[in-house]
């Protein structure tokens, strides 16, 4: 409504910053004051804005819409979210899920003095990384180890080492993107080696890779594509195939592996190359892959193979840089143990959701639809569904794992209920298909069927107002 020339202006009958803060403070009890007083002086801002557009903000909406930014600005972030959206590896909501022991090794490392750098046998300075790199070579049955704090890190390491100032070869189906600004050429310009591209997009042979080896080569490099296929008229070089080429002329082969696990699960239907132990046998010279991703630990950039290059990467003033915290040294170490302990799948929450059986799925998907058919009293249509969900997070891509679904249907429709559900106290978050909003009981984790519960109770309560 545009204002008549009669009224007075209505920017003075907003109340100042202070007054609104009091007025947030007095509705979201608990709230600490900076966030009341930012959430205030925004909503301030905003309804300035609102009226110079000719609206006439009402008292009580302001300190509602108030209240709401300043709770949203102090909410602990990243906070806890319900994934029911059935990807084990979902980038967007952090990945893989910590085993409570590893998150508890990392909770104690943090809040306690450690013998991080101190070498307790004999009193002397000791080495931060000896005792994980120790266990992943283990367990890989790698001749060393290094561990960085992703892998993006570690790639941008080796290649430094291995490479500064010459030339890489890579093929052009593997010039990847991975998402999150991670570009394959821009990491290989920025660790300041030059990148020669061989073959094409759909088709790379093994005599492009020799034909473009020359005196200024320093490394062959083969990369994961992780997250797309290529089907068709297709010629990829696999290791077996590459590895003599590097051998013959003496150059170091690095893999970027980007998801990997270190339990053999091929039997369980994974693909060969997600064994990272299985490319060093093929002939990598190291390999690098994700802490975060199919391994099941803490987002660190995972290194294996050959020791002299890993010693001169240990060495590179790069590495300093890019080195591990405390804090995920010990979840990374705690995983590792786990993983060498051989009770990986019932240690680690993402392999157990990676494995768990299509009919233990269902009947946890049941039993939750049992559970909000409870609550919502036949306010929407309830039942489950088979569902088939991605891996994620760059991992296996074409793979997709036979899940089920709690699929709800409300009258309103279900990008609204999707909606108030990630409104809730602890947000639920599910995905939206033909009409339904599907909850995958694969990605659930002890206690998220009482957060769903409680967050459809309050939807429900919500739509109902
Ligand atoms: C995921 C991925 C990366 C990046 O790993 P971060 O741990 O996210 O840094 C690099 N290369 C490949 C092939 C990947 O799949």
């Amino acid at each position: 409504m545009r204002r008549r020339s009669g009224d007075p202006d209505p920017r003075r009958t907003l109340p100042g910053v202070d007054r609104l803060a009091e007025a947030v403070l007095g509705r979201e009890r608990g709230l600490p004051r900076w966030a009341a007083t930012e959430g205030a002086r925004r909503e301030l801002a905003a309804a300035r804005e609102r009226i110079a557009a000719g609206e006439r903000p009402e008292p009580e909406a302001l300190s509602e819409a108030a209240a709401r930014r300043a709770t949203d600005l102090a909410r602990p972030r990243p906070g806890r979210v319900v994934n029911a959206t059935g990807v084990v590896l979902h980038t967007n909501l952090g990945r893989a899920p910590l085993a409570p022991g590893a998150a508890a090794a990392a909770l104690e490392a943090g809040s306690r003095y450690t013998d991080l750098e101190l070498d307790l046998g004999a009193g002397r300075r000791g080495q931060r990384l000896a005792a994980v790199s120790e266990k992943l070579a283990l367990l890989a049955g790698a001749p060393a180890a290094l561990a960085v704090n992703n892998n993006a890190a570690a790639l941008l390491l080796a290649v430094s080492t291995l490479a500064r100032g010459r030339e890489v070869v890579v093929s052009r189906g593997e010039l990847v993107e991975i998402g999150g600004s991670f570009r394959l050429p821009d990491i290989l310009e920025a660790a300041g080696a030059r990148l020669r591209e061989v073959g094409t997009t759909n088709r790379t042979h093994p005599d492009d890779y020799r034909r473009a080896i020359g005196p200024e080569t320093a490394l062959l490099l083969k990369v994961h594509r992780s997250n797309f296929e290529q089907r068709g008229f297709v010629r990829e070089v696999d290791l077996p195939e590459l590895a003599p080429i590097a051998a013959e002329h003496g150059l170091p082969l690095l893999e970027d592996l980007g998801s990997a696990t270190l339990v053999d699960l091929r039997s369980r239907g994974f693909p060969a190359e997600s064994f990272a132990p299985a490319r060093l046998q093929q002939g990598a010279d190291v390999v690098c892959f994700s802490g975060d991703k199919l391994l099941g630990g803490p987002q660190a950039g995972l290194l294996i193979g050959d020791a002299e290059a890993l010693g001169a990467m240990r060495s590179n003033p790069l590495a300093r840089t890019v080195r591990l915290d405390k804090m995920t040294l010990a979840a990374l170490d705690w995983t590792l143990g786990a993983l060498l302990a051989g009770d990986a799948q019932g240690a680690l929450p993402t392999l157990a959701g990676l494995t768990e059986a299509p009919e233990a799925v269902e009947r946890r998907a049941r039993a939750l639809a049992e559970r909000l058919a409870g609550v919502a009293g036949g306010a929407l249509r309830i039942d489950v569904q088979s569902s088939r969900a991605p891996v994620g997070g760059g991992s296996l891509p074409g793979f997709a794992l036979p899940s089920s679904a709690v699929a709800l249907r409300p009258p309103d429709g279900a990008e609204r209920l999707a909606s108030r559900l990630r409104d809730a106290d602890v947000p639920v978050v599910g995905r939206v298909a033909e009409g339904a909003l599907l909850l995958d009981a694969r990605t659930l984790l002890p206690g998220d069927e009482e957060a769903i519960e409680a967050a459809l109770t309050a939807a429900l309560k919500d739509s109902v107002r």
